[in-house]
């Protein structure tokens, strides 16, 4: 399964850590790019260190206008699946959607306008409360790919993380190849 991140919308008080935080955890949870709009450019070099240290080729792509990107995707063949507490209960759909080929996840950062509701294929809620992207994105990547993400290897990787009950084990590191 290919799977996209799609986050939009403007926050008043723009939050750098949120956008960080959504763009690590569309990176570590599968997805294999991120694309974002009004977002400081720096962000693109945060997620290029974090690639450098543990691997992986994830992008951040900072767009303009979302509803072009958004047609895009659904011409490219991606199943368009929006993040929202209105939506049907993740644990309902999660079956139909992990049978898709191609899903592009939607994320809100501020107000989601009703347009992209419409034009979803998938509305969907973790849960009927509000709480924010970083975790619904967690919550659905994880339930649409059945935990296999975090089997999934990260090219490339100056540092890898042995498993441990305790403390922290991690092998390479700057200059030594894991
Ligand atoms: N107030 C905004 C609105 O109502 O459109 C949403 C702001 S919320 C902090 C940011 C994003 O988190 C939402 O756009 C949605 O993608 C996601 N989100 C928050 N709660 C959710 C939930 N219970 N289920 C699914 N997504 C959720």
């Amino acid at each position: 399964m290919l799977v996209e991140v799609l986050r939009i919308g403007q926050r008043l008080v723009r939050d750098d850590r949120t956008t960080t935080h959504a763009a690590l955890v569309a990176r570590a949870f599968g997805a294999s790019r991120i694309l974002m709009d009004d977002v400081a450019p720096d962000i693109r070099e945060t997620i290029s260190a974090v690639n450098g240290t543990w691997g992986g080729s994830f992008e951040v792509e900072i767009i303009e206008g979302w509803r072009r990107v958004l047609a895009q995707k659904r011409r490219d063949g991606f199943a368009v699946a929006h993040l929202t507490m209105y939506g049907e209960p993740v644990e309902e759909i999660q079956g139909r959607i992990a049978s898709e080929e191609r899903v592009l996840a939607v994320v809100g950062a501020g107000k989601v306008p009703r347009g992209v509701y419409d034009s979803a294929d998938y509305n969907v809620a973790v849960g009927s409360q509000p709480h924010s992207e970083v975790a619904a994105l967690a919550v659905f990547l994880d339930r649409i790919q059945g935990g296999a993400q975090f089997r999934a290897g990260f090219a490339g990787a100056r540092s890898r993380i042995i498993p441990s009950g305790t403390g922290k084990r991690v092998v390479g590191g700057p200059g030594r190849p894991t």
